[in-house]
Parts: C-alpha cells; sequence; structure tokens
C-alpha cells in the first residue's frame, strides 16, 4: 500500500488479504440505511472537483474580503495560496464575523465518552475493530455517575460519543444516555456513527439538540480506500447524514473533515460549502465545524507534511467569514472522527 497516510502499525498481511476479497462497494447503501435522495452531495462533489485554487490572485482575495456576505466563489479565493500574505486581514475579518453573531461567548462542551466499541475498519485509527484494545461501555448508573459530577463543575453542555458500533451502542441506548443528560445539562450534542432520519428523531425527542458527523475526506477514490469495512464505509451515508439529522428534528449540525487525508484545500472547500447547502436549504440549522489535529502527531510528517496547526487556525478563520453564523467547534482529537473514543 503507497499511502504514506496509512498507520502501518495496524495494518497485517491476514487482514489485507481479507480486504481484498471482501471489500464491498463504498457508493451502495447498505439494508436499513435510509436513501434521502439528497442532491447536495451531488452539489459538494462536483464544486469541490472544479475547485482550482491556483488560478485565485491577491486581488481576488482582498475582493472576497471586501464583501459583506461572501459567496462560495469568494470562499475559494479566501482558501486558495493566494490568500496567504493576507492572513491578518483574513483573521481581523473572521473576528468582526465572530463578535458580530456571537459577541465573546463561547461553549464549553464537555466530551463523555460512554463507549468506545467500534465496527468499523479506518486504517489510520488505532480504535478499528481489528485492532485488539480494551473495550468498555458504561451502564446506566455509570453514565449518571459521570455527568452528575461534570455537571457539578458548573459546565452545561454536553457532547455524547460512542464508537461506531450499531450492535453495542444501540439507538436506544444512545437515547437513555440523552435522557440522564437532559437532567444535568441544558445543551446536548451527539457524535455517535450516523442514523436514520427516524432515528435522529427518535434521539431528539430523548433530549439531543446536535449531531456532529466528521467527513475525514470528501474524495470518494481516498475515501474507499481508508474505509475498509463496517457501515462507514458507504461514504454517501455518511455524507447526508447531517441533512437526516436535520429531517429529524436536530437544532443543528457540525461538519469536520480529517484535514491532510487529501488535499486539504478541497476538503476544507466541501466542509464549507457542504454547510452552506444544508443552511441555505434548513435556514433555522445552526451549523458548526471542528477542526481536527490542534496539536502536532506522532509521525505528523510523515502523514501529512504540509499541514500544519498554523494552517488549520487559517483554515478556522476563512471557515468563520464564510459562514459567518456558524461556530468553529474545535472538538476533534488527532486521528479521531465522528464519535470516536
Ligand atoms: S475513526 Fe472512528 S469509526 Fe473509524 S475505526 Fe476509529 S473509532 Fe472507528
Amino acid at each position: 500500500m503507497e499511502n504514506t497516510h496509512v498507520n502501518e502499525s495496524i495494518l497485517s498481511a491476514e487482514i489485507l488479504e481479507d480486504q481484498k476479497k471482501n471489500r464491498i462497494d463504498h457508493m451502495k447503501y447498505l439494508k436499513g440505511m435510509e436513501d434521502i435522495g439528497s442532491e447536495v452531495l451531488d452539489k459538494v462533489v462536483s464544486e469541490m472537483e472544479a475547485y482550482d485554487y491556483d488560478k485565485y490572485n491577491e486581488a481576488d482575495v482582498r475582493r472576497a474580503l471586501a464583501h459583506s456576505e461572501r459567496t462560495p466563489e469568494d470562499f475559494r479565493a479566501l482558501l486558495s495560496p493566494a490568500a496567504l500574505p493576507l492572513l491578518e486581514e483574513i483573521a481581523q475579518a473572521a473576528q468582526v464575523e465572530t463578535r458580530k453573531h456571537f459577541g465573546n461567548s463561547v461553549y464549553m462542551f464537555t466530551p463523555i465518552y460512554i463507549a468506545n466499541y467500534c465496527e468499523n475498519y479506518c486504517i489510520y485509527c488505532g480504535f478499528n475493530c481489528h485492532n485488539k484494545i480494551n473495550r468498555a461501555q458504561l451502564n446506566a448508573e455509570e453514565i449518571e455517575k459521570e455527568m452528575a459530577a461534570i455537571a457539578k463543575t458548573g459546565l452545561q453542555e454536553i457532547l455524547i460519543l460512542t464508537g461506531e458500533s450499531r450492535s453495542k451502542s444501540t439507538v436506544e441506548y444512545i437515547g437513555e444516555a440523552c435522557k440522564i443528560a437532559q437532567k444535568y445539562f441544558k445543551v446536548i450534542g451527539l457524535e455517535i456513527y450516523p442514523v436514520n432520519s427516524d432515528e435522529y428523531a427518535y434521539l431528539h425527542e430523548c433530549g439531543a439538540d446536535y449531531v456532529t458527523v466528521f467527513q475525514e475526506t470528501y474524495n470518494s477514490d481516498k475515501y474507499e480506500t481508508l474505509h475498509l469495512a463496517g457501515h462507514k464505509r458507504i461514504y454517501p451515508y455518511r455524507v447526508n447524514a447531517q441533512e437526516r439529522a436535520l429531517m429529524g428534528g436536530m437544532r443543528g449540525v457540525g461538519f469536520g473533515a480529517l484535514l491532510g487525508l487529501d488535499d486539504f484545500r478541497k476538503d476544507a472547500f466541501a466542509t464549507g460549502y457542504h454547510a452552506w447547502l444544508l443552511q441555505r436549504k434548513y435556514p433555522h440549522a445552526e451549523i458548526a465545524f471542528s477542526c481536527p489535529r490542534l496539536r502536532p502527531i506522532i509521525n505528523n510528517d510523515r502523514i501529512n507534511p504540509d499541514l500544519t496547526v498554523l494552517r488549520i487556525q487559517r483554515l478556522a478563520c476563512r471557515n468563520c467569514i464564510f459562514l459567518s453564523a456558524a461556530s468553529p467547534d474545535h472538538q476533534q482529537q488527532p486521528h479521531q472522527s465522528d464519535g470516536c473514543p
């Protein structure tokens, strides 16, 4: 395997051989997966593929900065290499937009991992189903104890995470965790495996307000080589998760790419554009972004040499400017993703 982002420590010849025989079509929905027939995925992918960031110049970036409401074309310019000399101006514009919409308020979500079972095989992640690590799941009593302790600190927002194991962490189990959380917190977010819209509706009834799903990369070909088994392998089902969550009545949705798995500018554009499309289709929806990898990771120079922490911060600023009513949400840890422990 030639990809430099592969975590070689978790690969074995046996697993690779098995994958060659048993790989399923990553574009085909599995039984039970809801197909909402959304046009959003096609739009995101075609715009991402057409994005040529080298064609922009400084004048394009200055024009984008001067606009009071930025268009997707402005966003393309702001993400381009031509924007690098104007980072200070971009950061200041981001601050203005953020203050305008949020003042000085900051949401402090506390993540609580109620389980770490996972049925997926993401080759960049040590929590994948082939890795023999200790797995655990909190029962209702333990969840309540943890949540009570968190609430005692004064924090009012909670983020419930599970690994991506539908059989271990059932929708009902997650729903019960939401009901417990309702007793202690004002806002409840979820980072779990993607589910159908009726299941999101059920979780919303149980108390969940927000759903975040990390797409990892919007490049379907690259996605296929990284997510070798499990429900997560089904690319369109994952891309449409936020929309299903909004159809299920969730108040808001979060987006994130594991920048660096593929061309980080294209993935950053696709993430913002995906959110932009859903914001127009569901105007009531609250939008958030998560930035991965805020600190260097082991083997960072091999995995992703051109994506530095500074660059991620810059990308966050550009998201603030483009989707000014969205909140930058820095939850994700290195090489972890939606619902990942
Ligand atoms: S990235 Fe998430 S879904 Fe993939 S193997 Fe790791 S824990 Fe499981």
